[in-house]
């Protein structure tokens, strides 16, 4: 054999090499769960619920169907509905202005900052104050986003909520494990949401969700809304719920992996810090946050234009190295939110930042069992597009 071997392909996410440390584990519990035959709130979904509580130090934790989910009872919960204004950056994944719209309450689109890509504050305050002066909606929520795992600055979106008499809600769905001096997402909002994506920082083998909050009231009401609203017997109907529970095997799976979250963290960190090396003099990366631990659920880069980000995709795709638009287009210019944009405020400012980041941004490999070979011919990849 030569001394030449051909390099190890590159995945934009890995889920093989993690399933490989686990294989045996998880092949032992689904079969437990197969024998019990206990497939809806078996004992697994309980255990997890307590593990995923201890892991973000938070005082519940009520697992859900998915990330889309654990967003829609969490606001559910809070009779979220016409007449309410959500706000919610424009530039995040679709489901985060699609539950308020299930719900009938309308989503107010705001602006990210140009310094990382979480939630303009500044522009979240403007947008509050012109709600209130058109006075046709009540605010009622701001569902902060943590994109890419990078902690929205919590802090401040509290004391804006708590003056407002606002609902915080954490879609954490890209960000779990990240956290904010010191103290992990889950207690920073008055709820959390989290989804098990398979590609997401810990992801089951199908859909997923948790809720976390440190309000007992408030869990309990998302285990009622989860199961169609039941009371403290089976039968008994005190609300209007969902099926929104998650299913035993997802929980099995769960539990597997959890226990090398912690490492696949790290891993995560040293592999943005390898990219962050090599590519920071040619284009922008994302940039340190302090007392922030990002949980690096994407590594997007910032290039000049789109035109650079085609040539670049192009040169990478030719070396065999994927990559990924996030977000290709804001929300306020989907189709299906066009309408509920020009309903939220009838003056809506622009949104410059939201808008020209779509053309900019590009996600490159990121997962935990990515080496720094590999990282190496990623970034390659990048600097021969530019
Ligand atoms: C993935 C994701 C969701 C939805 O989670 P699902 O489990 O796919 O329903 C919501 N918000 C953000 C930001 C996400 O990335």
């Amino acid at each position: 054999m030569s001394a030449e071997t051909s390099p190890r392909p590159i995945a934009l996410f890995d889920m093989k090499a993690q399933q490989a440390l686990i294989r045996p584990e998880i092949d032992r519990r689904i079969a437990a769960i197969l024998d019990s035959g206990a497939f809806i709130n078996g004992p697994d979904v309980r255990e997890l619920e307590a593990k995923l509580a201890a892991f973000a130090g938070v005082a519940h934790a009520v697992g859900v169907s998915s990330g889309t989910d654990a967003l829609q009872i969490a606001m559910m919960a809070e009779n979220i509905g016409p007449g309410d204004a959500v706000f919610l950056p424009a530039f995040t994944y679709t489901a985060t202005a699609e539950v308020p719209l299930v719900l009938g309450a309308t989503p107010v689109f705001v602006d990210i900052a140009e310094d990382g890509f979480n939630i303009d504050l500044q522009d979240l305050k403007r947008r509050i104050a012109l709600v209130k002066e058109e006075g046709r909606l009540r605010p009622r929520a701001v569902i902060g986003v943590d994109l890419f795992g990078r902690p929205a600055d919590w802090p401040a979106l509290e004391e804006i909520c708590r003056a407002e008499g606002m609902f915080a809600l954490d879609d954490a769905a890209q960000a779990f494990g990240g956290a904010l001096g010191g103290k992990r997402l889950g207690a920073w909002a008055d709820a959390t949401a989290l989804s098990f994506y398979p590609t997401k920082t810990l992801g089951c083998y199908g859909d997923g969700g948790a809720i976390l909050t440190n309000d007992a009231a408030r869990a309990e009401l998302y285990r009622s809304l989860r199961t169609h609203g039941e009371g403290k017997t089976r039968y008994e109907v005190e609300r209007t719920g969902m099926n929104g529970r998650l299913d035993t095997i997802q929980a099995a799976i769960l539990l597997c992996k959890l226990p090398l979250l912690e490492e696949e963290l790290k891993a995560r960190t040293r592999i943005a810090g390898w990219y962050a090396e090599r590519l920071a003099k040619h284009v922008t990366v994302p940039g340190t946050q302090a007392g922030a631990d990002s949980a690096w659920g994407l590594y997007s880069i910032l290039l000049p234009d789109a035109e650079t980000r085609g040539r670049v995709q192009a040169a990478m795709q030719a070396r065999g190295v994927p990559s990924a638009i996030y977000y290709p287009k804001p929300l306020h210019h989907q189709p299906a939110y066009a309408a509920a944009h020009a309903a939220g405020l009838r003056q809506s400012p622009p949104l410059p930042v939201s808008e020209t980041v779509c053309q900019r941004i590009l996600a490159l490999p990121m997962h935990p069992y990515l080496d720094e070979e590999q990282a190496g011919r990623v970034a390659e990849a990048v600097i021969a597009g530019l």
